[in-house]
């Protein structure tokens, strides 16, 4: 019989499993965390207000919904990075914990909420992110657009990061999303070439890193960034080469995290990668170019990303003047 292990609950109040395309599919054994994987437990009093906000307004996270080792950290920061058009994504990604399915229609009202919890929250900088919308023409292009737009008015002293599904097969998508001008834009690249079947089989790996370069080239002022996981079986030349291929689309911020499975049902951890190889990685990042490279264990897309920017800014206005 097959074990459901992780639910999710529609307007109708019904159980149904997150990962309905997983739930036929053998347990892997999940490893053991090394000594060197230790986060801060959630519960501060701050991280309660910061989890009571984002209920008042509504809203989504993908702290919450992806399981994010860092919610203890980030939350007690009042770092919240939201999760816009639904909980629920069209892809099956082998990695993700956020649940699978048909999405609900979009929420208009959803940027203005996401604006206010911006505000309220006196966040320096905003992390959007979003599931992925194949079922819609523009693929949520507009939304997200529509969202940038909303915290701008709302706060307008917050820099903005949009960390954007690929818009696989949506054409002009990613214009739209360029032209609310947001600060920064995130694509993740998630894992090396050879793996995308396995971990990231909806998705095309030249698709992405096209889009990443093509946003630099639809506005050069723009900062982009990606990221990826580590652990999930690639070789280290993989990742080198990776490196090198976001160099050459002119991608400017690099994170590596290490991957940690999230229920049996997911694809295995094949291998702890130490806090020494991560700062190798970092090392050969900057050498080949990255104005800035995230590389740890804990690293996450939006782990640490109001500060990370303002490093960014500042590497950008380095560069500029070595230039002369
Ligand atoms: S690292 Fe990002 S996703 Fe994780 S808790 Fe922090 S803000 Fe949320």
């Amino acid at each position: 019989m097959t074990r459901l292990l992780d639910t999710v609950s529609d307007d109708q109040k019904v159980a149904r499993p997150r990962h309905p395309e997983k739930a036929h599919r053998p347990d892997q054994p999940v490893a053991r965390k090394p000594a060197w994987i230790r986060v801060k437990a959630p519960g501060s009093p701050v991280y309660a207000e910061t989890r009571a906000l984002v209920k008042a307004h509504r809203l989504a996270t993908v702290c919450e919904e992806a399981s994010c080792p860092n919610i203890g950290e980030c939350w007690d920061k009042r770092h919240a990075t939201f999760m816009i058009m639904g909980e629920t994504c069209t892809r099956a990604c082998a990695f993700c914990n956020v649940a699978t399915g048909l999405p609900s229609p979009l929420d208009p009202d959803e940027p203005g909420r996401v604006a206010g919890a911006v505000a309220r929250l006196g966040l320096a900088h905003a992390v959007v992110t979003s599931v992925d919308r194949d079922d819609l023409a523009d693929g949520g292009a507009a939304h997200f657009a529509k969202t940038v737009r909303a915290i701008r008015e709302a706060a307008p002293g917050t820099t903005i990061e949009v960390l954007t599904p690929d818009f696989l097969r949506k054409p002009d998508a990613l214009e739209v999303v360029v032209e609310a001008r947001p600060d920064v834009f995130n694509h993740n690249l998630e894992t090396v070439p050879s793996k995308y079947l396995t971990v990231r089989p909806g998705a095309r790996y030249f698709h992405s890193l096209r889009l990443l370069q093509r946003a630099k080239e639809l506005d050069p002022a723009l900062f982009t960034k990606s990221g990826v996981m580590v652990g999930l079986g690639e070789a280290r030349n993989e990742v080198l080469q990776m490196m090198d291929d976001l160099r050459s689309a002119g991608v400017d911020f690099l994170t590596i995290g290490q991957y940690l499975q999230p229920t049996p049902k997911h694809h295995p951890v094949m291998g702890f990668v130490t806090p020494e190889e991560f700062a190798g990685y970092a090392a050969i990042g900057a050498a080949k170019g990255f104005l800035l490279v995230s590389a740890s264990p804990l690293t996450r897309s939006s782990h640490h990303a109001g500060e990370d920017f303002a490093k960014l800014k500042a590497a950008r206005k380095a560069a500029v003047a070595a230039r002369g």
